[in-house]
């Protein structure tokens, strides 16, 4: 069955590029009916605060991403110390005593004679009394996997085709630090075993980690899964800005941003699939496939999500906004409304036009003795304004704009909004012809 797994580490918001990671994995799982699990990447202790997991949580849920099954690496320590050991009396890892400064250094005189800055193995040659004497010292080691150099590491990525790394050219990782705490490196690979992930899909950036971890799978004796890596993603000045960095969620909502949009736009962003306003997930899933996936990075603009954002909010039904309408605007009042709004945020100005008072702006004086006829001519059927404006238009000749626009300003206190039919209802008999007097009355 195919499994995916997200996994973020729990030391900052969720940003568009994570939330883009997420539905991709998501959608790969979903696509195929298979699982898509959380995994919570919170080994770093000094780093990682459960505000920022419950944050994820939250940011999911208002995506409708539902992960099938949700681990933590923090409860899962007794399971990498096991495979640790394993990996240590094999062989591949091996403690490492030099400090930061020390391998800074040698990395600048590696690069000033014009070589690759990589880890030198210097540690890899200490003596067991080496070691020994440094621990005596004081001096706690961290850890490194060493690589087999024997063979390149290749695979094929299910974004970027054929992959293939010379394991001589990439220092060992370091997978644990002196204080015991680890990198998220060897954990993941564990993890990924035990839970039977068959796709890990994530950003470029972990190209090279790749290639150190498929070593890793071999090294614990498991088949590595298939990987893929997708371009990432860019703001429109071409660099994953500052400003994107923080783009999440709450940023998003604020903004009156539906999570449909951005679902719509992340899916086929950096695809060659069409980015448009659809809001059927089941679609979205059915089209999804990695080898549409671009190599170039993914170029994020504010305006086409805002574009997107018009055509679902223009799709959403009465029960999925419900909760977010002013008191006493049923069904009738959001579907008159839905065309005239880009966010749904936007539905409580025209909400205050139906519910009043309004302003009938400036009126001419033959205006206003048309006004002053309507109010006398309005009589309440199914269809108020198609006879209103029926009526008006055969007693007066007047059509077109002279028709319609002193009406609507009259009713609404504007020039422009959503269609006078389905309005007129919503204001009522009694509010009408009020508006329509008090508009003939008004000064001019
Ligand atoms: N916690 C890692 C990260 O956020 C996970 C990377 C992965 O997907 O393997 O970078």
């Amino acid at each position: 069955m195919t499994t995916t797994r997200f996994a973020p580490s729990p030391t900052g918001n969720l940003h568009v590029g994570n939330i883009r990671t997420a539905l991709h994995n998501w959608m790969l799982a979903k696509r195929d009916g298979g699982r898509f699990l959380l995994r919570i990447d919170d080994t770093d202790q000094a780093r990682s605060k459960e505000a920022y997991v419950d944050g994820i949580h939250a940011d999911l849920a208002w995506l409708g991403l539902v992960p099938d099954g949700e681990e933590r690496q923090s409860e899962r320590l007794a399971i990498y110390e096991e495979a640790f050991e394993r990996l240590r009396a094999a062989g591949r890892v091996y403690p490492c005593y030099e400090t930061a400064q020390e391998l800074e250094v040698r990395r600048k005189i590696q690069l000033g004679r014009g070589l690759p800055p990589i880890y030198d193995r210097a540690a890899l040659a200490l003596s067991d009394e080496e070691c020994a004497a440094k621990e005596a010292e004081g001096i706690a080691p961290h850890w490194r996997f060493r690589l087999d150099h024997a063979e390149p590491i290749a695979w094929d990525d299910g974004v970027r085709g054929a992959q293939k790394f010379d394991p001589a050219l990439l220092s060992d990782p370091v997978i644990r630090r002196a204080d015991g705490s680890w990198l998220y490196m060897l954990p993941s690979c564990i993890d990924d075993i035990e839970m039977g992930v068959t796709q890990v899909l994530r950003g470029e950036d972990h190209v090279s980690n790749t290639a150190t971890q498929i070593q890793m799978f071999t090294a614990l004796g498991a088949t590595p899964p298939a990987f893929a890596h997708e371009a990432l993603l860019v703001g429109s000045e071409g660099k994953l800005s500052k400003r994107l960095g923080s783009l999440g969620c709450d940023a998003f909502r604020e903004q009156g941003i539906e999570p449909g949009a951005l679902v719509a736009l992340l899916a086929r962003l950096g695809t060659s699939l069409p980015v448009e306003p659809l809001a059927d997930r089941a679609e979205l899933l059915a089209s999804f496939d990695l080898a549409t996936f671009g190599r170039a990075p993914a170029r994020f603009e504010e305006a086409e999500l805002a574009r997107i954002n018009h055509g679902i909010v223009h799709q959403l039904t009465y029960a999925e906004v419900e909760e977010r309408l002013p008191e006493g605007m049923g069904e009738a009042g959001w579907l008159a409304i839905r065309p005239n709004v880009a966010t749904v945020a936007e539905a409580a100005d025209w909400w205050s036009v139906v519910t009043g008072p309004v302003e009938p702006g400036d009126l001419s004086e033959e205006d206003r003795s048309f006004l002053a006829r309507a109010a006398e001519l309005l009589v309440w059927s199914e269809t108020p304004w198609a006879d209103l404006t029926g009526a008006l238009k055969a007693e007066t000749g007047r059509k077109g704009k002279a028709l319609f626009l002193p009406l609507r300003q009259a009713l609404t206190g504007r020039a422009h909004g959503p269609e006078m039919a389905a309005l007129l209802p919503l204001i009522g008999e009694e509010a009408a012809r009020t508006r329509l007097a008090l508009a003939a009355k008004s000064q001019g």
